[in-house]
């Protein structure tokens, strides 16, 4: 294998036990789209299945949940932004359940007569039912299926007021919306960082995917979580260049002098972002290695001192370089960065 990701799962389960502390009790959707941030989704959710009592699930796409369907997972999936048009299909299926944003979206799960959750926009702008439609939703929802009520926050890393003023407003729908369910709805709107906010509120789940991978929302987030995925590759070749030879595409570097290099099995194609031309590191034999010249797409180069030989294993992402440093300095997201590793990657479990 010449390039990999090794996905651990005693650390995912520490990192859970890590988020319960957080959650006080509420119940846990794992969000396990786009294939678990690019963990494997199926490997993700059977393991939260039989080691936790993670209450459910959170996909995209009716794609996503069947696949987890497929591989024996037993708990409610919410499928949190498609269509029911698109899940017509699927939607026999009990445990996959519609997340409702539109009017029009309200009344096909109607016409099927399936149960699902209702999104309201309290601030972000992207999906679910503005406040100025409540009233006429509260009186299309009187007798439907409605079983959970949720809303996304938009700058819970960063912004507490924002947040609470979203979530006040997400608790008066709530509490309309009760009045007419006779049994308790289930109540989310916590990602991982609002999860640090300990918000007073009447929220019964949570919604959570960074932490559980082991990345922090923020540096000062309170729990001691690992990166749960390393990413790593080997030296195709070594060689020593001399000096004022130039590496890689459009020859944007130069050697000063007799320059060792190594050519290791990783490009843009597997994830390594572009961006990080003449500027990453990667780690070999725990020495930091600098990129040298374009990364290309199957490939990059580094400079690398003289333990390092053809076949040495180099480190992408993992410790000492996690997807939180490479996403600063690539001015991004972990979630990206842990998105892109492609699926050329194999993906080891341990
Ligand atoms: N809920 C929704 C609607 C989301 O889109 C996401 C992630 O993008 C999450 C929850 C989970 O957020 P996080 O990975 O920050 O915990």
């Amino acid at each position: 294998m010449l390039r990999w990701a090794e996905v651990n799962l005693d650390r995912l389960f520490k990192n859970y036990r890590e988020v319960e502390k957080l959650s006080k009790g509420k119940g846990i959707f794992a969000v396990v789209k786009a294939n678990a941030y690019g963990h494997g989704s199926v490997e993700v959710a059977r393991f939260l299945q039989s080691r936790t009592n993670v209450s459910g699930f959170a996909v995209a796409t009716y794609g996503e949940g069947a696949e987890l369907l497929l591989a024996g997972i037993e708990r409610p999936i919410l499928v949190m932004s498609s269509t029911v048009e698109e899940g017509k299909d699927f939607l026999k299926e009990p445990s996959l359940i519609p997340v409702v944003y539109d009017f029009k979206e309200l009344s096909l799960v109607k016409e099927l007569n399936v149960p699902f959750h209702v999104k309201v926009d309290t601030g972000m702008g992207r999906l679910g039912f503005l406040k100025e439609e409540w009233g006429e939703l509260l009186s299309q929802l009187k007798g439907s299926k409605v079983k959970g009520v949720m809303t996304h926050f938009c700058c819970a890393e960063e912004r507490r007021e924002i947040t609470e003023k979203q979530l006040d407003e997400f608790k008066s729908f709530v509490r309309e919306l009760q009045k007419l369910v006779p049994e308790p709805l289930v109540v989310h709107a916590e990602n991982s960082a609002a999860l640090s906010l300990k918000l007073n509120s009447v929220l019964t789940h949570c919604r959570v995917g960074l932490a559980l991978y082991g990345s922090r929302p923020t540096p000062s987030y309170p729990a001691e979580l690992e990166q749960v995925m390393e990413v790593k590759a080997k030296v195709l070749t070594v060689k020593e260049l001399p000096p004022g030879y130039s590496i890689s595409y459009s020859a944007t570097y130069t050697t000063k002098g007799r320059e060792r290099i190594a050519v290791i099995a990783f490009g843009y194609a597997d994830g390594y972002p572009r961006e990080l031309s003449n500027r990453g590191k990667v780690l070999i034999e725990g020495k930091e290695c600098p990129v040298r010249g374009r990364v290309c797409m199957d490939m990059l180069i580094t400079s690398v001192p003289e333990e390092v030989k053809k076949g040495s294993v180099a480190t992408l992402f993992g410790k000492g370089l996690t997807f939180e440093e490479v996403a600063r300095e690539c001015r991004t997201i972990p979630y990206e960065l842990m998105c892109r590793i492609s699926q050329r990657v194999e993906r080891v479990y341990r």
